[in-house]
């Protein structure tokens, strides 16, 4: 049971919820509980396709639903227990609950009549690596009856640590047909070799970076330079992050494919995002029927 050291979601972390070194494996046991609990939820974030507006992937992203002692919910952000996770080997069960659910939650959505969407679904490094991810990945798709097309796994630069495995398990998991996303390009060690090197649909640039090329020149050639070249390559990209019409203006300007940011829609519950992307649709076809018909 969680301790109730919570906060408001985007407040200063005061008093970690998991302190030091010692409580760890009871982290991992916390954690084990609350994904058995279904305390663990899935929050959903629309990417718009520049152009037409239409919302063709939604990211999930990961919240734990801690009870607070005034009976409200608080929903805890991933960077509040995702490193720790990793860390303790409770992220496998994280991703295994994160692919489940996004995967099960698309069939909903298909079944209520929705347009249908893919889902962009976040790995860790260790899932990265760990011979279970291609079987997890199979099965979800196989319990939920969703087309593999249909799922996108969004990786970091920072999983490229190992080029040899890290292509072999690309190879493997692109064989079972899903999309595969380069997250927070920009911000590690970003070469523009891996682009060549591992096979992937989708480049992310990441938010804090077009924010800046939004203001600054040197970094505004580098995105157009990586626009140019994921063209080039046959990858679209998205810019993340964006939260103004200025930021919004200047992507739309490099040639970005797809953009996600508060500006359109913050992460919704699963709920509240099926009837985001009901509104979304029914604006697309009122004001562009093509676009909408070819959606
Ligand atoms: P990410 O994959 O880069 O996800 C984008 C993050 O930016 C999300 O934070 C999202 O809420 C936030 N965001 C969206 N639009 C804006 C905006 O306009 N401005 C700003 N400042 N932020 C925006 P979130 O949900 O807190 O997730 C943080 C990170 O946690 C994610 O970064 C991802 O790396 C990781 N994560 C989330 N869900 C999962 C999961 O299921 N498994 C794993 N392994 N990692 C996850
Ligand atoms: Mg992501
Ligand atoms: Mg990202
Ligand atoms: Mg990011």
């Amino acid at each position: 049971r969680s301790s109730g050291v919570v906060r408001p979601l985007g407040a200063a972390p005061e008093t970690p919820v998991v302190a030091g070194p010692g409580s760890r494996r009871g982290f991992a046991r916390r954690l084990r509980a609350a994904i058995a609990a279904g305390e663990l939820t899935l929050h959903y974030q629309p990417i718009m396709r520049l152009g037409d507006d239409t919302i063709p992937v939604v990211e999930a992203l990961v919240r734990w639903k801690l009870p607070t002692d005034d009976g409200t919910t608080r929903f805890l952000p991933p960077s509040e227990f995702i490193p720790l996770a990793e860390e303790t080997g409770a992220i496998e069960e994280i991703g295994a609950f994160a692919l489940g659910d996004a995967c099960r939650q698309l069939r909903e959505w298909d079944d209520l009549g929705l347009q249908p969407v893919r889902v962009a679904v976040n790995l860790s490094a260790r899932e990265l690596c760990s011979p279970a991810l291609p079987a997890r990945v199979a099965d979800a798709l196989a319990e939920s009856g969703l087309p593999a097309d249909r799922l996108e796994l969004e990786l970091t630069e920072s999983m490229f640590a190992d080029p040899e495995a890290t292509a072999k398990m690309l190879r493997r998991l692109r064989a079972l047909g899903v999309r595969v996303a380069i997250d927070d390009f920009g911000t590690g060690y970003s070469s523009l070799g891996y682009l060549t090197r591992f096979a992937v649909d989708v480049i992310k640039v990441d938010g804090a970076f077009v924010r800046r090329a939004a203001e600054d020149h040197d970094a505004a050639e580098v995105v157009r330079a990586i626009v140019a070249i994921a063209h080039q390559l046959d990858l679209e990209v998205v810019a993340e992050g964006i939260e103004t019409q200025e930021q919004l203006r200047f992507v739309q300007g490099e040639g970005v494919d797809l953009v996600q940011g508060y500006l359109f829609c913050e992460p919704l519950p699963a709920d509240a995002a099926g009837a985001w992307l009901a509104w979304a649709a029914q604006v697309v076809a009122r004001e562009s029927p093509a676009a909408a018909a070819s959606a």
